[in-house]
């Protein structure tokens, strides 16, 4: 692409989302792009991450499919459940997607290297594997995030984190996950619906601090039908190892916990130790993470960063927007930037949750007049056959100015569901629009543009006389 004095037009370090997306398209433009990782290419969503954990998913749901089955008519026979078998399959796609990912890299034209790379300055980077250092244009680091543990735990060593749990011998009967983040939450419904008893134990009330508080409540009650015990507003303080193997987890509330696994899922943090970053004059933030611009440049000009590592929203999918805005801006000739303000996201918990746009808390504080519509119901695949679990959906609305700010939603497909309502959303759509639309019949998601009445209105200043609750849902 330019003249250049360096070996590559850009190097890329870290073959996950972002980079592999920036690293594919800026080699389409036409830059010579060669690109490090040490392990294997995919990143954590692949290998580790979201694609083995909805695998994991999808069997945990079997239990209750073979339940619900008898009442349509089925009778099913002795089931049984083979953990080495599934993460056999688990570990096959991965390694087919492994391969599709490099050999995606290769076509573009991107030179890969297996090794671990460090930062050398501005425009070197050191490959250790190859003990040699290359020079650069340009560098984008696209390391991601690793699983943190409190090491301040006497007996952290016993416990595992997401990483371990896709490679666990065999399932224990027991697991206690610290968190009540995704991954807990996701991991609860998994281990859960595979037959584990399972505990949650958070340092808070409630889980998934940060989502809509009415959906919080929602799928905590859902998921305490279904088995998860939750212990709230308590910690592990010390954990120990009996004879018997068992690990009993002591707690500042609720004395000891005895269990065959213990899993942290209490946060990941940017991979950039050992990265080298000081050499380019780089200072990352408490947490580890590289502070960049709207532009995911550093405050060194010819470094730039994308994905977990500059601990925006920790997504797959915005890794990848941010890796292919970088590339289309540096080498296309066609600059853009993230907008991270509006993300749909799903939570593949048991049931699903599909979210974009404002909470009602975050709707509250911006607008003074808002329109609050919710609805609770059993679908008609799981009150046939008698099934107690309820879906739930809620529409944040501007009274002023009839947009749709949120959409809350919990349920078989949610997540689904919510990709298609979030371009509606991103779009700026009107409870109008929504009204507007024919309703799709039988679906749940049909709910979506037939509820006609606000569950509450919230008014002016907000005072309680001001306040029109309807409460279909009780709060909790
Ligand atoms: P997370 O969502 O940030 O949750 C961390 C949880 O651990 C929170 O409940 C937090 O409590 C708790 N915690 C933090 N420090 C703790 C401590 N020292 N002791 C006890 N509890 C502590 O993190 P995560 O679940 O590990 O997920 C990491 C990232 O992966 C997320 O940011 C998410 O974006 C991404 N992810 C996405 C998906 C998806 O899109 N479906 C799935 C998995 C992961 P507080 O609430 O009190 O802070």
């Amino acid at each position: 692409m330019s003249e250049t004095k360096y070996d590559y037009d850009l190097f890329v370090i870290g073959g996950g989302s972002g980079g592999v997306r920036a690293a594919r398209i800026a080699s389409q433009y036409g830059a010579k792009v060669a690109l490090a990782e040490e392990y294997r290419y995919g990143g954590t969503c692949v290998i580790r991450g979201c694609v083995p954990k909805k695998l994991l998913v999808y069997a945990s749901h079997f239990p209750e499919v073979f339940e619900e089955a008898r009442g349509f008519g089925w009778s099913v026979g002795e089931t049984s459940f083979d953990w080495a078998s599934l993460i056999a399959h688990k570990d096959h796609e991965i390694d087919r997607l492994d391969d599709i990912y490099r050999t995606n890299l290769e076509k573009a034209g991107v030179e890969l290297h297996r090794s671990r790379a460090v930062v050398e300055g501005p425009h070197t980077v050191r490959l250790l594997a190859e003990d040699r250092t290359i020079t650069t244009e340009r560098i984008l680091v696209a390391t991601g995030a690793t699983p943190v543990i409190d090491t301040k735990i006497p007996g952290h060593e016993h416990v595992i984190t997401s990483n371990e749990a896709f490679h666990l011998d065999a399932l224990p009967q027991s697991v206690l996950i610290a968190g009540a983040g995704y991954i807990a939450i996701e991991f609860a419904g998994i281990f859960n619906g595979l037959g584990v008893d399972t505990t949650v134990i958070y340092r808070r009330s409630n889980i998934l601090r940060g989502f809509d508080d009415d959906l919080r409540s929602h799928l905590r009650d859902e998921m305490v039908k279904k088995g998860v015990k939750f212990v709230f507003d308590d910690v592990i303080t010390s954990i120990t190892k009996r004879d018997d193997g068992k690990l009993v987890s002591a707690t500042t509330a609720s004395g000891d916990i005895v269990t065959d696994q213990i899993m942290f899922a209490i946060g990941r943090a940017p991979n950039t130790k050992g990265l080298g970053l000081e050499a380019a004059g780089i200072e990352t933030d408490p947490i580890g993470a590289i502070p960049v611009s709207d532009d995911s440049q550093t405050s060194c000009p010819s470094i730039y960063a994308v994905g977990d590592v500059t601990n925006r929203a920790n997504l797959t999918p915005v890794a990848i927007r941010e890796g292919h805005a970088f590339a289309d801006s540096t080498y296309g000739g066609k600059p853009w930037t993230v907008d991270h303000s509006l993300i749909p996201t799903a939570v593949f918990s048991q049931p699903e949750l599909g979210t974009i746009g404002l909470t009602e808390e975050q709707a509250r504080a911006k607008f003074p007049n808002m329109d609050c519509y919710m609805t609770r119901f059993r679908a008609m695949k799981h009150a046939f056959p008698g099934r107690d679990e309820y879906m739930m959906m809620k529409i944040l609305v501007d009274a002023d100015t009839g947009k749709v700010v949120g959409v809350h939603l919990a349920g078989e497909g949610m997540g689904e569901v919510i990709q298609a309502v979030g371009i509606a959303v991103a779009m700026g759509a009107t409870k109008a629009d929504f009204d507007r639309t024919i309703a799709v019949h039988p679906t749940a998601a049909e709910e979506l543009v037939t509820m006609r009445v606000p569950a509450m209105k919230i008014r002016e200043a907000d005072h309680p006389d001001n306040m029109l609750d309807i409460g279909l849902t009780p709060r909790a």
